[in-house]
C-alpha cells in the first residue's frame, strides 16, 4: 500500500471547492505541507451554494449570541477588506438597512441591534423613516424605521472564491476537478479518499462538501447527521434599475431566513429575493413561477419602483440546512480522529468563511498536524485587467502590447478577448463557458451570452487545445455542439438513402 499511495499522498485532502473549502486551501498554502482540494465539477464555486446567494458580507447581527454563526460572522467580515485587496476582488462596503414597516416589526428591530451588540457589530443604528428616506430615496414611504450597519457589504460570490483557489493554487495546494469522494476509509492513521477513477491519501481529511457534507461524514463517521436543501429563488434586474438600491435593503428576519432583500450588486445591477423554500431534491436548480412571483411581490414589499420586467436572469440558490438540534454550524473534528467536518454551513456561511478557515486551522493544529509557516508565501493574486475599468489612455497602450485586448467578444459587458484568454491560462483556470462568464463577466449582460457564447467557445477551443465539439457550458455533459454541420448533414444524407433502398 506504501507504495502505491506514493505521489498521492497528502497532509490534508479537503472535499469540496465552495468558498469554505477554498478559503481553508488559502489559509493552508501559508504552512509547509502538502494539500490537495477535491471538487466533483469542473471548477471551484460551481457545485453549490457558493455560486448562488446573495453574495452580502453581513454584518453579525443576525445570529444568535454565542453561537459560531455569531463569532465567525463578525471576525470574517472584518477580513474581507485586506482579503479582497490582496486578490484584487471588487467588494463594496455599502451598508445594510433592515427595514420595518410597521411597528411590531419596528420592535423585531431593538431586538436585532441587541444581538449586534453582544455579537460586537460596530457602526449599528437604529434610524428614523426620514433618514432611511435620505439613504434610501426609492424605497417604499410606508416604512417607519430601519436597523442601519454600516460594514455589511456586497461581493461577487464566485469571483472571491476563484480568486481563493489561484492563491492557494499559486501557493502550492493542488486541486483536482471532475473526481467526485465516493468513499473514506482509514488504514494505519492515513485516509484513503476514493474518486470515481483514482485515490488520494492523506492523514487528515476536511469536509466541506456543503449540501453533501452528510454523505461525506457518513462514509466516515458512525454519528451520521442529514442536512436538508432549502432553495432561495432570485431574479436579476438590468443594470438601469440599479439605481434603485444604494444598500443592501432587507425585511424583518422569520425563522426561514432574513427575508426578500433589494440590492445593488456589485457590478451595478438589482437583485431580488430569496425565496425560502424546504425542498427533497438537492440538485433542483430550477427557478419556478410561483417562486420568482414571490419574489416579486415580497420584493415590492420594499421598493415597488422597479420593473421586473427589467429582468435579465434568474437563479436558485440551495441552502445545507443541517438536522441537527441548535442552528448552529457543525465544525469540528468528528468522532474519527483526524477528519474535520465544516458542514451544515448556512448563510451567513459566505461572510463566515475566512473565519472558518482561520478555525480549521487551529483545529488542524490541535489535532496534530505540524505546521511551519513558508517563508514564500504570496498573498497577492497577480491583479486581474478589466477592460472596462481603463480609461482610452491606458486602453490604448494595453492594446499596442498585447492586441488580444482590442478585440470586444462580450459587448454588453466590454469583454475583450484578452480577458478571455487570461482567465483561461490563470491557475486554476477556466475551462468552460461558464467558467469563462464567471471570471470576466462574458454572457452575463443583456443578452446573456446570446452573441458571445460561439465565439468564447472558439477561444475556449483553441487555448485548451480541444475540439469545440467538446468545449461544455459547466462541464460532464453540457456539450454545446453536438455535430460539425457538413458531416451532420451528411451522416443525415446517408440515413435517407438507407431507408429509401
Ligand atoms: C439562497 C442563499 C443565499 C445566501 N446568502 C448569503 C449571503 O448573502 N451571505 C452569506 O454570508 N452567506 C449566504 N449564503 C450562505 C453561503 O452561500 C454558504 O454558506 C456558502 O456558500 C457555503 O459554502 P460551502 O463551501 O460550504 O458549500 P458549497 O459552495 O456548496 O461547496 C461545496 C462543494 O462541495 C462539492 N462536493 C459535494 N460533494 C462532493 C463530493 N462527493 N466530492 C467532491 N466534491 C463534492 C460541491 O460540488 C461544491 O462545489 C446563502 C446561501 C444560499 C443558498
Amino acid at each position: 500500500m506504501i507504495a502505491e499511495r506514493d505521489g498521492k499522498m497528502y497532509d490534508v485532502i479537503i472535499i469540496g471547492g465552495g468558498v469554505v473549502g477554498s478559503s481553508i486551501a488559502r489559509e493552508l498554502s501559508k504552512y509547509d505541507i502538502k494539500v490537495l482540494l477535491i471538487e466533483k465539477e469542473d471548477d471551484v464555486a460551481s457545485g453549490g451554494a457558493s455560486k448562488a446567494n446573495s453574495a452580502i458580507l453581513h454584518a453579525g447581527y443576525d445570529p444568535v449570541p454565542g453561537t459560531l454563526k455569531a463569532k465567525l460572522n463578525v471576525r470574517g467580515n472584518e477580513m474581507f477588506d485586506e482579503l479582497c485587496k490582496d486578490l484584487d476582488v471588487p467588494m463594496k462596503r455599502v451598508g445594510s438597512l433592515v427595514a420595518a414597516f410597521s411597528q411590531d416589526e419596528v420592535d423585531s428591530l431593538y431586538k436585532l441591534y441587541d444581538r449586534g451588540l453582544k455579537n460586537g457589530v460596530k457602526n449599528m443604528s437604529i434610524i428614523s423613516s426620514d433618514m432611511v428616506k435620505e439613504i434610501e430615496p426609492n424605497i417604499n414611504d410606508t416604512i417607519v424605521a430601519a436597523l442601519y450597519a454600516k460594514t455589511a457589504g456586497i461581493i461577487c460570490p464566485y469571483g472571491f472564491v476563484i480568486a481563493l483557489a489561484e492563491n492557494a493554487a499559486q501557493n502550492g495546494v493542488e486541486f483536482v476537478f471532475n473526481q467526485e469522494v465516493v468513499s473514506i476509509d482509514r488504514e494505519d492513521d492515513v485516509f484513503r479518499v476514493k474518486t470515481q477513477d483514482s485515490e488520494y491519501f492523506s492523514k487528515y481529511v476536511v469536509n466541506a462538501a456543503g449540501l453533501y457534507a452528510d454523505v461525506i461524514n457518513n462514509m466516515v463517521s458512525d454519528k451520521h447527521f442529514s442536512i436538508h436543501p432549502r432553495k432561495g429563488e432570485y431574479l436579476i434586474l438590468d443594470k438601469e434599475e440599479g439605481y434603485l438600491a444604494n444598500t443592501v435593503i432587507f425585511q424583518v428576519p422569520t425563522k426561514m431566513g432574513k427575508g426578500i432583500l433589494v440590492s445593488p450588486t456589485v457590478d451595478g445591477n438589482l437583485l431580488i429575493g430569496p425565496t425560502s423554500e424546504d425542498i427533497f431534491n438537492k440538485e433542483f436548480r430550477k427557478t419556478t413561477y410561483k417562486g420568482l412571483e414571490k419574489a416579486i411581490k415580497g420584493a415590492k414589499k420594499s421598493v415597488e419602483k422597479f420593473n421586473e420586467r427589467k429582468t435579465i436572469t434568474q437563479f436558485t440558490g440551495v441552502r445545507a440546512v443541517p438536522d441537527v438540534d441548535g442552528e448552529d454550524f457543525i465544525i469540528g473534528e468528528s468522532d474519527v480522529k483526524g477528519f474535520i467536518n465544516v458542514a451544515g454551513i448556512e448563510s451567513p456561511g459566505f461572510t463566515s468563511s475566512p473565519a472558518i478557515a482561520e478555525m480549521v486551522r487551529e483545529i488542524l493544529k490541535d489535532a496534530g498536524l505540524k505546521m511551519a509557516e513558508k517563508d514564500n508565501f504570496n498573498p497577492k493574486r497577480k491583479p486581474v485587467i478589466r477592460f472596462n475599468e481603463l480609461t482610452d489612455e491606458e486602453r490604448n497602450e494595453l492594446i499596442k502590447r498585447e492586441p488580444a485586448y482590442g478585440k470586444i467578444i462580450c459587448r454588453c459587458e466590454t469583454v475583450t478577448e484578452g480577458e478571455i484568454i487570461d482567465a483561461i491560462r490563470r491557475p486554476v483556470g477556466a475551462k468552460s463557458i461558464d467558467g469563462v462568464k464567471r471570471r470576466v463577466r462574458a454572457g452575463m449582460g443583456r443578452c446573456q451570452g446570446g452573441f458571445c457564447s460561439p465565439r468564447v467557445l472558439e477561444i475556449l477551443s483553441r487555448e485548451l487545445n480541444v475540439d469545440p465539439l467538446s468545449v461544455t457550458k459547466f462541464g460532464g455533459n453540457s456539450n454545446i455542439l453536438t455535430a460539425k454541420a457538413k458531416e451532420y448533414v451528411a451522416n443525415l444524407y446517408k440515413e435517407l438513402l438507407k431507408s429509401e433502398v
